[in-house]
């Protein structure tokens, strides 16, 4: 049996000379989601897209396209040619679906086809009436429905269905540039992530570690999460970077109390000169305000002056109950907790400046030769392409 999905978008439409842009992007990434999962026939026609699946699993399919960004809802619909006549014994069996003795209903007609003979209203008399007369027990009600048949009627066809499965908004991932996440092993970044292509960002992902203090159990946490992210984002670029000389050198050569503050420092650098590389415009990390020592705004203030790059942070103003939400629903909790080590977690100070002074630290990098440990974690960087 064929199924056949209607696609809504929403923004897309709000975005004037982009429209065409993101409408291809959208019906890309559907392709690109649906390659593996059914023999589908994906395309547009009105400014609406259909997903005609001819054989294998509807359901998987339906569920699969609720997790697209940039598609708002879909409906599975039925076809009917344009007469009054076909157009009722559509209805009829689609309604029959959901209908039972008591239902309020109504139905609700839109023309966008203006050569049919009859307007909106007398289509929804119509159809309603024979609904009425063939179910039994069905009650009017267009004020308060608690079902309704939706029909549209357009060029060639008339679309009749009943259900409206919710997507997960957002723009179409493509459309809003390139930006590099700083993924670490933890439950915020990978959220961030999402967040990010939520709105449209290309992500790449940066990870650092210290081998042999972190170990390769830390790293398939990393690759399982950004696996996670691939779901909704497509392939991911996975850098890692081999941050081990650069925490053995801060250890040993500047005061433990800057340690946190100089450390971000390096990571940003060294993400900025990757961003560079790639074609990243924003640097995306998953820091909120208040959570850690760094999260403070004295020291974002002092760790983000080494970078002229845009720091975009997702989860400002999430609670931490909020982001273990959305993690939970977005299936990278259970991966996120696995108890391995981050180097962050590495030779940590009891007491890390919640307030870092720029002038200080300043002066403790002077004992560094930073230009050598950024060039250094570059040329030991890995990268991963990480697909479904
Ligand atoms: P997360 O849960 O994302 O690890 P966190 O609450 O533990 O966040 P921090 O450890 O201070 O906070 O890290 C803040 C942000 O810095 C992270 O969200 C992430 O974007 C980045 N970050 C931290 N550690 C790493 C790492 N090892 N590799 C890449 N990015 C990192
Ligand atoms: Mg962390």
């Amino acid at each position: 049996m064929t199924t056949l999905f209607l696609i809504r978008y929403g923004e897309i439409a709000l975005k004037g000379k982009n429209r065409a842009f993101f409408e291809k992007t959208l019906l890309q990434n559907i392709k690109k989601a649906l390659r593996d999962l059914a023999p589908c026939r994906i395309y547009r026609t009105h400014g609406r897209h259909f997903v005609e699946v001819t054989e294998g699993d509807a359901t998987a399919v339906a569920k699969r396209l609720q997790e697209i960004f940039g598609i708002v809802s879909i409906s599975p619909v039925a076809v009917a040619d344009l007469s009054l006549e076909a157009i009722k014994a559509a209805a009829l069996e689609e309604f029959a679906k959901v209908a039972r003795p008591g239902i309020r209903f109504k139905v609700n007609t839109k023309r966008a086809n203006k050569q049919f003979p009859l307007n909106s209203m007398e289509v929804s008399a119509k159809v309603g009436a024979h609904l009425l007369k063939n179910l039994s027990g069905l009650v009017v009600d267009v004020h308060e429905p608690e079902a309704v048949l939706d029909l549209e009627i357009r060029e060639e066809k008339a679309f009749i269905y009943t259900e409206r499965l919710p997507g997960l908004g957002g723009l179409p991932v493509g459309v809003a540039g390139k930006g590099m996440l700083l993924l670490s092993g933890g439950i915020d970044s990978p959220v961030a992530g999402y967040l990010a292509l939520k709105r449209g960002v290309t992500l790449e992902a940066l990870h650092f570690h210290s081998p042999p203090f972190t170990s390769e159990r830390a790293k398939e946490k990393v690759i399982d999460l950004c696996r996670r992210l691939a779901y909704y984002g497509g392939k991911i670029n996975l850098h890692l970077v081999h941050f081990t000389e650069v925490q053995k050198e801060l250890r040993l050569k500047t005061p433990e109390r800057l340690m946190v503050t100089l450390m971000r420092r390096l990571m940003f650098r060294i993400a900025q000169r990757l961003a560079e590389k790639r074609g990243a415009l924003a640097l995306i990390t998953g820091e909120s305000l208040g959570q850690v020592a760094s999260q403070t705004m004295e020291s974002m203030n002092v760790i983000e002056r080494v970078t002229y790059l845009p720091v975009l942070r997702p989860l400002i103003g999430m609670d931490k109950h909020e982001i273990m939400a959305l993690a939970q629903k977005i299936e990278t909790y259970p991966i996120s907790i696995r108890p391995y080590e981050d180097c962050c977690t590495l030779f940590l100070p009891d007491f890390p400046a919640t307030r870092p002074r720029l002038q200080q630290v300043e002066e403790a990098e002077k004992a560094l030769d930073i230009e050598a440990l950024v060039a250094g974690c570059l040329e030991k960087t890995e990268v991963l392409t990480i697909e479904l």
